[in-house]
């Protein structure tokens, strides 16, 4: 059954405690904690005509390389690292499905010498920020390497390895947190755009929705690329666009991959996925390309030789929700209070920390001080 069939359809309310626009990786993380604290949770998603990352991503659960520029974000991450196990456990009990957390390190494979030196140099800076997170990181060589991934290509020079990255399964995360929608009463409401939105003098947001206007003291944007036209509408700048990437999937084998590769992983079940690329492709253009495909493919079979004869079963593209600096925005309106937008490009990754501490903070009225660097002023900053 698609996921969206899964929920209810039509609105059991006019009146909600908070209304989340989205449900892709992130609305659904956020309602998910909204919905501890509040009785009153709707979720408003379009249909299958959206763009939506949350069903096309690679499903890292990555710490190593976040936070260059922005201390906080490494740390953010690193906070939603150490809460996924959590969430795991709670969606495996509230909705039964297992979303395959594993937290057993990752691996940024180097294939030249030159890739070897630029990586320790940037591994040094990230963590040497002040404020960043601290974590343990080593250079393996090629030898150290093929104890952790067996059949390594002799162009392999080595990897950078953290043991905080992981990996989980996207699509059944996306599916645990819409089936405690069904079963904890969050009203999910696929199909059911919102138009508009807007504050009326009494403090309250009034949705404009194809099942009727809605209402709600807090509005959470969370809406991936839809996020910058519904922003303006309650005072929140929110600058993203699209950034295709592409992804090549090759059939199931017996899993060999347990230590994830930033560019290739093993699922749950077997198949492999090879990720994935970085284009600034606009809307325009979601078709999967052969250039890139044979990029993607040809890196995968040179770290690992033996994915040559296995077969391609499928490749997609999907658009990355992005920032002018890539960075996560979260904030709540100064001239709509109540209203917040969250989105950011690692929205698995993130989804401990959504789910468990953005969440709370939101349906407390207000986001924590050390969420200021998050705020879209800073690219007001950046512009002055
Ligand atoms: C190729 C690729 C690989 C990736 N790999 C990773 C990875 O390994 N790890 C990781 O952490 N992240 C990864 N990401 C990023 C991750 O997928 C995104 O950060 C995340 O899915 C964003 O979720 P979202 O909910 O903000 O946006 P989306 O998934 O785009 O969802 C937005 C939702 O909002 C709805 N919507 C839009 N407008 C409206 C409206 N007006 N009213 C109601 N609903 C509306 C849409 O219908 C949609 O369901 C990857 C992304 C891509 C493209």
């Amino acid at each position: 059954m698609p996921i969206h069939e899964a929920a209810g359809t039509a609105p059991r309310f006019s009146s909600y405690d908070a209304i989340v626009v989205g449900g892709g990786l992130v609305g659904s993380a956020l309602a998910y904690g909204l919905r501890r604290r509040l009785d009153r949770v709707a979720v408003l998603d379009e249909g299958d005509v959206a763009y939506r990352a949350s069903r096309g991503n690679f499903g890292l659960v990555w710490v190593q390389s976040k936070g260059m520029g922005m201390p906080r974000y490494g740390v953010w991450t690193m906070t939603s690292q150490r809460v996924w196990p959590e969430l795991a456990a709670r969606l495996l009990e509230e909705s039964g499905i297992d979303v395959h957390l594993e937290q057993h390190g990752g691996l940024h494979v180097l294939l030249s010498d030159e890739e070897v030196q630029a990586r320790i140099a940037f591994m040094t800076n990230l963590l040497a920020q002040p404020g960043m997170s601290q974590y343990e990181w080593k250079l393996l060589d090629r030898h150290e390497l093929a104890d952790l991934v067996p059949g390594i290509g002799p162009d392999v020079r080595g990897a950078s390895w953290t043991p905080v990255d992981g990996i989980a399964n996207p699509l059944k995360l996306l599916r645990a947190f819409h089936t405690t929608f069904q079963r904890n009463g969050v009203d999910y409401l696929p199909r059911c755009a919102a138009r508009t939105v807007g504050r009326q003098s009494d403090g309250t947001f009034v949705v404009d929705t194809p099942c009727g206007p809605l209402q709600a003291p807090r509005l959470v944007l969370a809406c991936g690329l839809g996020n910058k036209a519904l922003g303006a509408q309650v005072g929140l700048d929110v600058p993203v666009r699209p950034q295709r990437g592409q992804i090549v999937v090759l059939e199931r084998t017996r899993r060999v991959l347990r230590t994830p590769v930033s560019t290739l992983r093993q699922m749950d079940e077997g198949s492999w996925l090879i990720g994935d690329s970085q284009e600034e492709a606009g809307y325009a253009d979601r078709e999967v390309s052969l250039p890139i495909l044979g990029t993607l493919a040809d890196r995968a079979v040179r770290t690992l030789p033996a994915l040559r004869d296995v077969n391609v079963v499928r490749a997609w593209s999907a658009l990355r929700v992005m920032s002018p600096d890539g960075f996560p925005i979260y904030a709540q309106s100064d001239t709509c209070p109540g209203a917040f937008v969250a989105t950011c490009h690692s929205g698995v990754t993130l989804a401990g920390a959504h789910a468990l501490v953005l969440a709370p903070m939101i349906a407390d009225g207000a986001l924590a001080g050390d969420m200021a660097p998050f705020s879209p002023r800073r690219f007001h900053v950046q512009a002055a």
